[in-house]
């Protein structure tokens, strides 16, 4: 029977651009954490949340709204002493949630992900208004009729279409798609 993998390894092998287990590499150092532009809206800083992965703090670290505040800035990555790329870190991180269905309620980003993939992999490209309804009513109405003034002077501009489009060749590009993320078959 094969051995059971650790949360940490699990992971690691939803990171696109890593070998092996690079999350081990860790030395607790705290410079992802001091150059991080989002940390005040984390509940764990990057470099608490590696050290809970490594402990296998699964539960805990699925409960955390981090990876889900991560501004994909990749400021972390590149300054990171042991070479871990932790930005690739935080998207495993919200893959392996979705995977699980697993995260923190409330939170605007899971819908949002979902919602934009399947889009992207419906048409082959991103639709403001297709997007609108997984993250607006969180805003009430104000922030409701903000975003429709706001969308109303982009279609009046052409800056933003009035019906969404699609790509050429869009079956090989879902194909790719489809093999890459199993949430991206469009439903
Ligand atoms: S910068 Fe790298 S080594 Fe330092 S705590 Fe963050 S992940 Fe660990
Ligand atoms: S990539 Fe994410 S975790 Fe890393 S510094 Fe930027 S916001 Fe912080």
């Amino acid at each position: 029977m094969a051995a059971e993998l650790s949360f940490s390894d699990e992971i690691a092998n939803m990171m696109y651009a890593s070998h092996g287990n690079p999350i081990r590499e860790c030395i607790q150092c705290g410079t992802c954490s001091g150059t991080c532009p989002a940390a005040e809206f984390m509940d764990h800083t990057p470099r608490q949340i590696i050290g809970m992965i490594r402990a296998d703090l699964k539960d805990e670290v699925l409960a955390s709204n981090t990876y889900w505040s991560c501004a994909s800035c990749y400021h972390c990555t590149v300054r990171c002493p042991a070479g871990i790329d932790i930005a690739d870190m935080m998207y495993a991180l919200k893959r392996y949630s979705m995977w699980k269905k697993s995260y923190q309620e409330g939170l605007i980003g899971p819908a949002f992900s979902e919602s934009f993939v399947k889009m992207i992999a419906g048409s082959g490209r991103s639709f403001e208004p297709q997007l609108a309804p997984a993250y607006l009513f969180k805003y009430g109405p104000r922030g409701l009729i903000q975003e429709a003034q706001m969308a109303t002077s982009l279609v009046f501009k052409g800056r933003m279409p009035l019906l969404p489009r699609k790509i050429k060749g869009l079956e090989n590009f879902q194909r790719m798609v489809r093999r890459i993320i199993p949430i991206g078959e469009s439903s």
